[in-house]
């Protein structure tokens, strides 16, 4: 699994809010993320016994301090 493999989608920044919050980063108070659709489904993962868990997640890498958040659901992005 790589953030950064460049066969996924070309990145996308943008702002984001789930439950209608504004995202905003906890380490910098950023607002500007860059996504990711990410597989769950890993060998370690396989390994123990969590393929129920096997589907894509989404990652908002932030662009200031590149923390990364993690959602089940992809939020929805905000101008
Ligand atoms: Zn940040």
């Amino acid at each position: 699994m790589s953030l950064f493999d460049k066969k996924q989608q070309e990145p996308f920044i943008s702002s984001y809010k789930a439950l209608d919050k504004r995202i905003i980063c906890p380490n910098c108070g950023n607002d500007k993320f860059l996504v990711r659709d990410v597989l769950l489904n890993t060998p370690g993962m396989t390994f123990f016994g969590l393929d129920w868990a096997n589907r894509n997640a989404t990652a908002l890498i932030c662009t200031s301090c590149t923390r990364i958040e993690w959602y089940f659901e992809k939020p929805a992005a905000v101008d």
